[in-house]
């Protein structure tokens, strides 16, 4: 199976990636139901919403404060960094994630697509105010502060910069998203169970237009039924193995 896909890629034109929350599982990021499905006794599901927040703002913002820390522990895998790779070899055209972690950007990736957002980027809730914590070297001071986050320019509340269940995506990363999965001709799909909507019509979108469909993933998926080549295993100890043969067919 990694023979094939290497092949496949080793011989592509245009090869876009799509990654979720297992690309970074091994990297000790949990996803949703990797937490035990608990933070607190709540569900990821029963925080991560416009709804809570409203209800509760604290409490939505400590568990999205402990998440910060918790993913500033941890550093990009194998997966992460051979993605990297093989963008800087011209492989790779664009990584698409669902990922809010920013492990992508730390392993040196350039075109990347966030479509659930960042949590490290603040927004307000009334003016169009924005920021990246890490840019401007105040994530350890906003993750260690009690009080709720105030927009610097109109004072109202802040909230993180992520897209909730329940809300649209980014018209701007959507749109950029689907037109790199018209152009592509191969996308390699890694560590998503493929079920939330429109993100999981990327790789439908790939092979309808004629491209191949490689996913990574230690278990089955919505996208499976779809995939030309469906490697189990995980993420990094796969796409370390994928990486090697790639360069050894393009020498
Ligand atoms: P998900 O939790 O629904 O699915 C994760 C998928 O990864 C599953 O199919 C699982 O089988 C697979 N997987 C687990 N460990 C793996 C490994 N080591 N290698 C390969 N595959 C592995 O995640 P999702 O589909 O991305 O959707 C949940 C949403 O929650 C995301 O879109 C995201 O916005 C958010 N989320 C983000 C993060 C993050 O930023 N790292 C973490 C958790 C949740
Ligand atoms: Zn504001």
């Amino acid at each position: 199976m990694i023979d094939e896909a290497a092949k496949l890629l080793a011989r592509s034109r245009f090869v876009i990636a799509f990654t979720g929350a297992g690309v970074s599982a091994e990297s000790g990021v949990p996803t949703f139901r990797g937490l035990g499905g608990l933070w607190k006794h709540y569900r990821a599901e029963e925080l991560a919403t416009p709804e809570a927040f409203r209800r509760d703002p604290h409490l939505v913002w400590e568990f999205y404060k402990w998440r910060m820390r918790l993913i500033l522990k941890t550093k990009p895998n194998a997966a992460h960094m051979a993605l990297a790779e093989l963008e800087r070899m011209g492989i790779l055209k664009a990584v698409i994630t669902q990922n809010v972690d920013d492990l992508h950007r730390e392993a040196g990736t350039e075109r990347l697509i966030e479509l659930h957002g960042n949590i490290f980027r603040v927004r307000c809730t009334n003016c169009g105010y924005r920021e990246y914590l890490k840019a401007s070297g105040r994530v350890e001071k906003f993750v260690g502060k009690k009080s709720l986050p105030k927009c610097p320019k109109c004072s109202s509340l802040l909230r993180p910069d992520v897209v909730w269940f329940g809300e649209p995506l980014p018209r701007k990363e959507i749109d950029e998203a689907f037109s790199l999965a018209e152009r592509a001709d191969v996308v390699l799909v890694i560590g998503t169970s493929g079920v939330v909507y429109p993100a999981a019509y990327i790789p439908q979108i790939v092979k309808e237009t004629g491209g191949k469909v490689i996913e990574i993933n230690t278990e089955r998926s919505g996208i499976t039924p779809i995939a030309d080549v469906f490697i189990r295993g995980k993420a990094g100890e796969i796409m370390e193995q994928l990486l090697e043969k790639i360069k050894g067919l393009i020498g």
